[in-house]
């Protein structure tokens, strides 16, 4: 009995697996294809009629969609078109970062309609919590007009983010630990609420909007003061079970290196971020080392920018960080043969000293089949951007979740 009870709870829980992804497919069809008809659909998504006429009634039923002008169409009769309400639908995007709260507006359009940073003071976790909460409902409650309603909340920050069951594992800079924030969101807001990886997410970001729109298979480095990895298969964000796939700021890239803060030696962020090529230049330049830029002018910024500007110094060292982050992209290019390598960070401002020195080691170090139609380029969003969130209910519209939830 318990046993038929098991199979008969999995066959429901396979019917609505079903359900979720026919009404993904045929959403994604329609934002597609619009205006389109339910005749077209049927044909495009290679779904049932019937289906499509129960899933089309339900997302018109959410105000997701809606119908059209009606058209003519063979055999005398009108199809009414459907079309998906993007631009009046609108969501919050948070980005939590080190130092800034941002949150932003946008309609599923992907347009954002408004910006609003707020500073983080050494706040703990608890005192963060309060800040975001008392920020979202600030921005709702004061900042919007009563027909522009918020329809859902993501959010990204840093660490270790398990979205399927929303909670924070760890993040770096909050001393909070497996905190069930979409939980505490969704209780507090009533609104459905997805968070995730920021890094991850920007790579999905990348691959929705920007340098990777066209490739199913893409990784995206950033670097800043760390250095990560987001990583997309088929479409997806790679997350594995843990939720923690692409971690290579701590590949070790130089066995006589420094010790990480991870307790290895030479890993890859402790030869490349932001800080340690500042370091770097700060060093040589005390060593008597030559460079155009003026002491009281040196920043992160104005290192790339001299680079780029044929700096001797600022480029060899651009050029010696770039060998090590060359070397583990070759590395990744073998593991997952990618058909583009994206770079986020300040460091791309360095175009020509970073790139070039990464395609060397991918000449000398990557399989050549892989290289063929590889390409390795500057990501196009601006990483500290809440685009990473918007690309959380982006994911989430596409994979179905947000179409089962979703209060218009
Ligand atoms: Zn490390």
């Amino acid at each position: 009995m318990v046993q038929n009870n098991q199979q008969a709870g999995s066959v429901i829980a396979n019917i609505d697996h079903i359900k979720q992804a026919n009404s993904a497919t045929i959403y994604k069809v329609i934002e597609k294809y619009a205006p389109i008809s339910r005749v077209k659909i049927a044909k495009v998504s290679k779904l049932a009629p019937a289906s499509v006429t129960k899933i089309t009634r339900q997302l018109l039923e959410s105000g997701i969609i809606s119908e059209t002008a009606r058209q003519a169409s063979t055999g005398g009769r009108c199809a009414i078109s459907l079309a998906p309400n993007s631009a009046s639908i609108y969501v919050l995007a948070v980005k939590i970062g080190q130092k800034l709260l941002s949150l932003s507006r946008y309609n599923l359009a992907g347009e954002q309609l408004s910006n609003k940073q707020v500073n983080i003071q050494g706040e703990d976790g608890e005192q963060l919590i309060e800040l975001l909460i008392s920020e979202i409902d600030h921005y709702i409650n004061n900042e919007l007009h009563n027909a522009d309603k918020i329809s859902a909340i993501s959010i990204t920050l840093s660490g270790l983010i398990n979205p399927k069951q929303g909670r924070v594992v760890y993040t770096p800079h909050y001393s909070f630990k497996d905190y069930p924030l979409v939980e505490v969101i969704e209780q507090r807001f009533n609104l459905p609420t997805f968070i995730g990886n920021h890094t991850r997410s920007l790579a999905l970001a990348e691959h929705y909007f920007g340098a990777t729109k066209n490739c199913a298979d893409s990784i995206l480095v950033t670097i800043h003061h760390g250095v990560g990895s987001g990583i997309i298969i088929q479409g997806k964000a790679l997350l594995g079970q843990n939720f923690n796939i692409g971690e290579i700021g701590h590949i070790q890239a130089n066995p006589a290196g420094k010790q990480c803060h991870c307790g290895n030696f030479g890993c890859l962020e402790t030869e490349v971020s932001d800080r340690v090529i500042l370091e770097k230049v700060e060093s040589a330049i005390r060593q008597g080392c030559f460079t155009q830029l003026e002491p009281q002018d040196i920043s992160i910024d104005s290192i790339y920018q001299a680079a780029a500007a044929n700096d001797p110094l600022c480029q060899k060292i651009i050029e010696d960080a770039a060998v090590y982050l060359g070397k583990t992209v070759a590395i990744l290019i073998n593991l997952l043969n990618p058909q583009k390598i994206i770079i986020a960070g300040k460091i791309t401002q360095a175009e020509n000293s970073l790139f070039s020195t990464i395609n060397q080691c991918i000449t000398h170090q990557a399989l050549p089949d892989f290289q063929k139609e590889l390409k390795i380029e500057a990501a196009q969003l601006n990483p500290n951007s809440t685009v990473a969130a918007f690309a959380l209910i982006k994911q989430a519209l596409y994979e179905g979740d947000l179409l089962q939830k979703i209060k218009i």
